[in-house]
């Protein structure tokens, strides 16, 4: 799954990130965030599609959250915890067309069998940060 061997090593290095680290900070913003850092630049950006605005809007609605503010990813997963099911995921992310996949419910299942985010292979390096942040798109 993803882009391009770039792009799925910057998401796996995020997800790492996340995943080791859930005190790390998370500002959410409206657009591009850091997993778009290396979207490929041959490919339409789909960002600021109407779709993808709509379902952003949607799941900040749910988990009480804002664009601007800044949160530790334990905040957010907890949130997750607290206001989506699996279930959630086929109508909230209804025209995305990663949903097929199935792994996002199977992500939503783990936070609520407090399995958190699943281990990725390590197939990059990774790169320590003694003040972990992300920018993220929610
Ligand atoms: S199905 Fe997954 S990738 Fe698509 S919008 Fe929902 S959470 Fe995001």
């Amino acid at each position: 799954m993803g882009y391009s061997p770039e792009y799925v090593q910057n998401m796996t290095q995020l997800h790492r990130r996340l995943r080791e680290h859930p005190e790390t900070l998370v500002t959410l913003v409206v657009g591009p965030d850091d997993l778009c850092a290396k979207f490929p630049e041959t490919q339409p950006c789909h960002c600021h599609d109407a779709t993808v605005m709509q379902r952003d809007s949607a799941v900040r609605q749910r988990l009480g959250v804002q664009t601007g503010e800044t949160y530790h990813w334990s905040d957010i997963t907890q949130r997750i915890q607290n206001h989506i099911v699996a279930s959630d995921i086929a109508t909230l992310c209804r025209t995305c067309s990663w949903r097929s996949y199935g792994v996002c419910e199977e992500g939503v299942e783990r936070l609520h069998n407090g399995e958190g985010l699943v281990e990725v292979p390590d197939a990059v390096d990774e790169t320590t940060h003694s003040t972990p942040k992300a920018k993220m798109n929610i």
